[in-house]
Parts: structure tokens; C-alpha cells; sequence
């Protein structure tokens, strides 16, 4: 049986491949995003089953007016949209901007999922799944980026308990280094990439393709009794132990 998923940030990255993972399955998948042209782009490559909207999920307004476009029934929400807003925009001198720069994180990664997540509740079919993208960021301490996805995680544990009686399941995948996606813009120097990969137990950077498979999994029959947890993704960079 087909689904209905939404990936929020699916014209790029992770959540590109995520999209192209459920659409493999032929599922009707939307993607979501700011920006036309790489959403129109992912969206041509991944097939027929997959089609886009432009919207700005951390913008109350614009989430709303998303409202008509919105599948009538949800089985799949991944709020993946996000990254870290600090490498936009040069570091901050005075309170205001300090202040402006905290938001603009926790707009993009735990505001962004909030809305959304409020926005398809009352479509949510029963035995369906949000899965939250947050980042190993939120252990490892990474200024306003890492408390958002710490934020992130929190919010989860209320999401699960809220949504667990009608039969939807709500879950954290925290990434560590993932290759391949826009992320880092042009922040990432050789060797901090050498080190990232070094960290790793299995000495090679995350691939998109590696959290799919894993959202993909949570979304499954075989997940249905996984909820409220954060499933880190992370070559063994951090353990729960
Ligand atoms: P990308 O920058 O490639 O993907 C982020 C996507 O989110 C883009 O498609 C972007 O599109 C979209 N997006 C950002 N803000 C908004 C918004 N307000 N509304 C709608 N869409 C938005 O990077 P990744 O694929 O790596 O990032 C995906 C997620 O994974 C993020 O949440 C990131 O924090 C997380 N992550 C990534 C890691 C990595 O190493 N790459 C590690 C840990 C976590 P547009 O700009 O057009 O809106």
C-alpha cells in the first residue's frame, strides 16, 4: 500500500535522499522548501510520485497558507529542514544581533518542526510516524545550533507521549558528519573534515543514503513500538554508554 509522506527541506541533502528513499517505495511524496529551483530539480529526478511546494516551514504564515496543498491524510512527516544559521551570517557584536542570531537557529530547526508538526496533526493517519532530524550537535555542544537540536529532542519526548495514544510514533535521528549535502557551506575545512571522520569508529563520513534507510526503518511495521527515542546515526563518533 502506497503512503503519504512529507519531507520538509527535500529538494537537497538528506532530506533529498529521504524523499527518494519513500518515492523507491511508490509513495506520494512532498517536498518542501524556500528555494524553486532545487526542489523543481529533486523532484523531476525522483520521479512521478513525488511533487513540491515552496514554503518557509519555520514562517507561521506561511505555513499556513500551505494548508490547501497538504495531503488530506499524513502517514510519514519528516521535519528535516534545518542547519546551522550561524554560518550565514558573520558572528555578532551586540545583544540584538546575538539575540537575532539565537532565534534564527531555533527558528530553522525546532520552530520549523513544531509548526509543521501542528499543522498535518489532524491528518496524521493512525499508525504513522514523525521523525525529527536533529544532530549529534545537541551532545556535543554547538553553541545556538546545538541547544535547537537539544530543544528539538526535548520537544520529542512531549510529541511522543501526545501522539503515542493514536497510534503515531515520534522520533529523533541525530546525524553525526554527513558528506554530500549543503550543509556546511563553504565552512568546512580539510581538516576538519579529516578530524570529523577521524572521530568515527568506522572512519568514513555519514551519507544521506544512511539516515533514509534509517527514517525508512522508523517509519516501518517493524518500528511501531520505537517512540520518543533519538537513534544516533554517527559512525559510533558518540555512544549512549
Ligand atoms: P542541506 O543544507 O543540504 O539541507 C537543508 C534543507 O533544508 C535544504 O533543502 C533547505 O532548502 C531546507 N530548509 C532550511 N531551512 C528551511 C526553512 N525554513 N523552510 C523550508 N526549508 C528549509 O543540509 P543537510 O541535508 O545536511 O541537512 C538536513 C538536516 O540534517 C538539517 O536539519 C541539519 O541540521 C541536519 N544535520 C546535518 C548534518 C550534516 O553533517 N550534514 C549533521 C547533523 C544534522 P532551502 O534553503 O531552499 O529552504
Amino acid at each position: 500500500m502506497t503512503r503519504s509522506v512529507i519531507v520538509t527541506g527535500g529538494g537537497t541533502g538528506i532530506g533529498k535522499a529521504v524523499a527518494g528513499r519513500f518515492a523507491a517505495d511508490g509513495d506520494a511524496v512532498l517536498i518542501l522548501g524556500r528555494r524553486r529551483e532545487p526542489l523543481q530539480a529533486a523532484a523531476g529526478e525522483l520521479g512521478a510520485s513525488v511533487r513540491f511546494e515552496v514554503c518557509d516551514v519555520s514562517d507561521p504564515a506561511a505555513v499556513d497558507a500551505l494548508a490547501a496543498a497538504l495531503p488530506a491524510t499524513v502517514d510519514v512527516l519528516v521535519n528535516n529542514a534545518g542547519g546551522n544559521t550561524d554560518f550565514d551570517s558573520p558572528a555578532p557584536d551586540d545583544l540584538a544581533s546575538l539575540a537575532a542570531a539565537w532565534r534564527a537557529n531555533l527558528e530553522a530547526n525546532l520552530i520549523s518542526a513544531v509548526l509543521m508538526t501542528h499543522a498535518v496533526r489532524g491528518r496524521l493517519s493512525p499508525r504513522s510516524s514523525v521523525i525529527n532530524i536533529g544532530s549529534i550537535a545537541a551532545d556535543k555542544g554547538a553553541g545556538a545550533y546545538g541547544a535547537a537540536k537539544a530543544g528539538l529532542a526535548s520537544w520529542n519526548v512531549a510529541l511522543s507521549r501526545e501522539l503515542g495514544p493514536h497510534g503515531t510514533t515520534a522520533n529523533v535521528v541525530s546525524p553525526g558528519y554527513i558528506a554530500d549535502t549543503e550543509f556546511f557551506r563553504d565552512n568546512l575545512t580539510d581538516a576538519r573534515r579529516d578530524s570529523l571522520v577521524a572521530a568515527t569508529d568506522t572512519k568514513r563520513p555519514g551519507t544521506p543514503d544512511d539516515i533514509a534507510g534509517t527514517v525508512h526503518f522508523l517509519a516501518s511495521p517493524a518500528a511501531r513500538q520505537i517512540t520518543g527515542q533519538v537513534v544516533a546515526v554517527n559512525g559510533g563518533e558518540r555512544t549512549t554508554r
